[in-house]
C-alpha cells in the first residue's frame, strides 16, 4: 500500500481555500513552543489560529506552566500575517492516567503514546466543534519521533465523530523540524529534553 504524503493533502487543502479567496479558522492543538513555532509561522499565512495548549500528560505541574509560559511568549513575539490567539484547555492529570492505565512501561511511540494522542485529539475535536472552527490539526506531526500516519488517522476518526474538519499535515516535510530548531534558536525558547509524561522523563534520565 502507498503510504500517504499528508503534506500533499494539506497543500491541496490550501490551495482549495485560497482559490476561493477564504481565510479559514483553524484550531492548533499545541505540545510547546518548540514545535508550534514552525507551524505557527506556516500556517498562519493561510489561517486564522486558535492555538489549543491541552496537555493534562505534562509532569510536573511546573513544567506544564513552564511550556505553557513558553508559547506565550512565542505568540507574543512572532509575527503573524493572520492574528493568532492562545487558549488554555483543562490541566487535569487524572485524565492522562486514567488513560493510559496499564501501559505506563510501554516505550515511547508504543501504547500508551496512542492513548495520550487520542486524548488530546478528542478534546481538540470537541474544542474545535465548540468554537465552530473549520478545521483542527496538532503541531505532533512535526516530531519526528512521532507517528504521522497514525496521529493523522486519529484526527480523521474524531473528525467525523464531532463533525469538524481534520486538516491532514506532517510538519516535519518542506524541512519544518529543521526549522523548528532555527526558530527555537532564533526566540531562545526552552527545548526539553523529554516528551511530556514522567514516564518519558523517567526514561530519559536512565
Ligand atoms: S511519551 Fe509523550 S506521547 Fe507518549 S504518553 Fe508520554 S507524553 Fe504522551
Amino acid at each position: 500500500m502507498n503510504k500517504i504524503n499528508y503534506q500533499n493533502e494539506l497543500d491541496k487543502i490550501i490551495e482549495k481555500n485560497i482559490s476561493e479567496g477564504k481565510i479559514p479558522s483553524l484550531l492548533l492543538h499545541a505540545c510547546c513552543a518548540p514545535c508550534s513555532s514552525y507551524c505557527l509561522e506556516y500556517l498562519s499565512r493561510y489561517f486564522n489560529i486558535t492555538v489549543f495548549y491541552y496537555n493534562p500528560n505534562i509532569s510536573l505541574k511546573e513544567e506544564y506552566e513552564y511550556r505553557l509560559n513558553e508559547e506565550k511568549r512565542l505568540i507574543s513575539l512572532m509575527d503573524f500575517v493572520n492574528p493568532v490567539r492562545i487558549i488554555e484547555g483543562e490541566y487535569k492529570p487524572k485524565n492522562f492516567y486514567d488513560a493510559v492505565k496499564g501501559l505506563e512501561d510501554e516505550p515511547e511511540g508504543g501504547k500508551r503514546c496512542v492513548k495520550c494522542f487520542r486524548l488530546r485529539l478528542e478534546a481538540s475535536a470537541q474544542k474545535a466543534k465548540e468554537l465552530g472552527a473549520d478545521y483542527f490539526t496538532t503541531t505532533l506531526t512535526i516530531s519526528p519521533l512521532k507517528n504521522a500516519g497514525l496521529l493523522n488517522n486519529i484526527g480523521a476518526q474524531y473528525a467525523e465523530k464531532y463533525g469538524v474538519n481534520w486538516l491532514y499535515s506532517d510538519f516535519k516535510k518542506k524541512e519544518g523540524y529543521k526549522r523548528s530548531i532555527a526558530l527555537s534558536r532564533e526566540y531562545s525558547l526552552y527545548r526539553q529534553n523529554y516528551c511530556g509524561c514522567i514516564f518519558s522523563k523517567n526514561a530519559a534520565q536512565k
